[in-house]
Parts: C-alpha cells; structure tokens; sequence
C-alpha cells in the first residue's frame, strides 16, 4: 500500500520535534547493522469521533521494552512512561484520522563495530495515518515463500528486531513477484511460522489453530487478542505446530496483525481455502476486534486508551 505523509510532530532523542527535524547520521549504528527493534500500533477513531483509542498501548511498549532488552539496551522508560511519550505525542499530533505509529529503540552512535554494549540507546517514534495494510474487503493471494523463517538462535523473531526483517522483506519480495499478496514462512523445521509480518491462524472442523511462542513467530499481541476473543467465543483453540498441507486442506485462514488486522486468505500456493469465500470465524473475530476498537464494546475496554483529540 501506499503510505500518506508522516504526520507533523516526532518523538526524538528525549522530546518532540517537527518530523523533518528528527534526523540521524548515515554512520549510526542501527542504520550499518539493523541493531535496533520497533512497535507498530495502531489507534482508531472512536465511534463518537471525538477521540482516538490507541490498541493495547501497555502491551506494546512492554513487548518493545523486552526487545530492547534482547538488543543489551539500557533506555530510560517503564512501559507506563513510554505509554505516556506516545500519549503526549498523540496529543500534539491531534489526528482525525486512523492512526499508526511506528515506536522504535536504536543503537544510535557512530561506531564501527557490530556489537551491543557501549553504545548510545535511543528512542523515537512518528505518526501517520493509516487505513488498511493489506486489503481486508477481498481474499489474499498467499504463497508459502522458499525463504526460511529465521530461527530464534539466530535473529529472535520475539524481539521485533530492526535488522531481521531483511528475511521478512526477502519473502514479501518474493511473493509479490509471483504476484501474490504477501508470503507464508516455514521455520526452518519446515512448520508454519507465520506472514511476512503478521501472525497466521487456520480453522480446522472449527478448531482455531495457531503456531506456538516457540515456533519462531513475533509473540503478536493481535494473536493474543484473537485467541482472547476466540475464548470468550467458546471456540476450540490449538497452540501447535501447523504442517504446510494443512494451509491447504484449512477451512479458513486469516493473518493477524496491528498492520494487517484480520485479513482473510482466499488462495495459498493456487489452491482455494474453504469455498473461497470470508470465513464465519474470521469474520466474527474481525466484528469484534472493531467493536473494541472504536470504543463500541463493553468487553475488553482495557484494551484502548482513549485519547482526546477534538
Ligand atoms: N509477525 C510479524 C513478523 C510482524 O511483523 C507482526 C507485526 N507487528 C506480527 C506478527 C503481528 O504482531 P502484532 O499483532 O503485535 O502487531
């Protein structure tokens, strides 16, 4: 998809400034080696237009924390105050429309040697609006990618890590040269691990499955909602290893995301999933995540912070 214009204000280096304004040497570390890691979070206007409810804040911020944890990173934030940064940006920022951020962690000095202590540790983040990343309205054409999901023991797939997704942009490259939508990737087990940058789920005989923590996936905090919803639903859900002929034999597959949302899957490797059309279930679970989202539903309200921008 095309991306519109990042929105006026930035978070950088301790305070906000005019987006053009944050800017970093082409000698820092993160920009040589991938030696950082990022958030994507979405907040969505509420259903009075009044505000805009940022999903699942504490989550993110704890997840980023963690992979700045992973990268030796020693940054000033709890994931309450990093919370409240991108809250006081999303108050300058004031948008009216649906909302990404990209939060991120950097190793930001000037330095030679591909290594993680003794280095300079930063934060920063920017806004743009967004609607749909992957088009939501029709089934997605996906391939399983030959590019193989790197392994934790490698580039930790849990640690959102800056430089990792070299391997994810390999798959997506790849699959849209063979001119489908986005790709499918195996662990190096040959599992299912997950998108190009989303989480994958199949339903089987209404069974919910999904590839473990350890299966070499992002712990998506999306997937975390759905197998939350998918609770409150009363649907039967595996945490298991997914075999590739099982993609193909699925009644419904969706990816999941923050970017993605619940896109649903109508063809894998040039074979229909299901009759071809929206499942019930990835439907139901896309219902409800948007109900939550726009501030509609009673349950899981904890789920956003609302933030006044009128
Ligand atoms: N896997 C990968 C590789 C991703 O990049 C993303 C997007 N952040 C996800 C899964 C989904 O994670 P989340 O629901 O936390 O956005």
């Amino acid at each position: 998809m095309a991306f519109s214009e990042q929105m006026e204000y930035a978070y950088f280096e301790g305070k906000i400034v005019p987006f053009a304004e944050a800017k970093i040497s082409i000698g820092t570390h993160v920009v040589q080696y991938g030696t950082g890691a990022f958030a994507g979070i979405r907040a969505y206007v509420s259903a009075d237009g009044q505000a805009v409810n940022i999903v699942r804040l504490k989550d993110h911020c704890t997840r980023l924390l963690r992979s700045s944890k992973i990268l030796r990173m020693d940054l000033p934030f709890t994931p309450d105050t990093l919370g409240e940064a991108i809250i006081e940006l999303t108050r300058k920022n004031a948008p009216k429309t649906d909302t990404y951020y990209r939060p991120f962690v950097y190793k930001a000095s000037v330095e030679l040697t591909p290594r993680l202590t003794g280095l300079k540790d930063e934060f920063a983040c920017y806004m743009l609006p967004m609607g749909d990343y992957l088009d939501t309205t029709r089934g997605m054409n996906m391939m399983v990618t030959s590019w193989t999901r790197t392994e934790d023991n490698m580039i930790p797939s849990r640690g959102k890590i800056t430089g990792s997704y070299i391997n994810a942009s390999f798959a997506k490259d790849q699959a849209m040269s063979y001119g489908a939508d986005d790709a499918i990737m195996l662990n190096s087990r040959g599992k299912v691990a997950e998108g190009s940058a989303a989480n994958l789920f199949i339903v089987r005989d209404g069974v919910l499955i999904t590839a473990p923590v350890t299966g070499d996936i992002l712990e998506g905090i999306t997937r975390r909602s759905v197998l939350a919803l998918a609770q409150d639903l009363g649907l039967q859900v595996e945490q298991r290893e997914i075999d590739r002929s099982e993609l193909y034999i699925a009644d419904e597959v969706f990816f999941c995301g923050t970017g993605v949302q619940v896109a649903w899957v109508g063809t894998i490797d040039g074979r229909t999933i299901g009759d071809g059309q929206r499942g019930q279930i990835s439907k139901q679970l896309y219902d409800e995540l948007f109900k939550i989202f726009r501030g509609e539903a009673s349950d899981h309200s904890d789920w956003v912070t609302r933030v006044e921008v009128s």
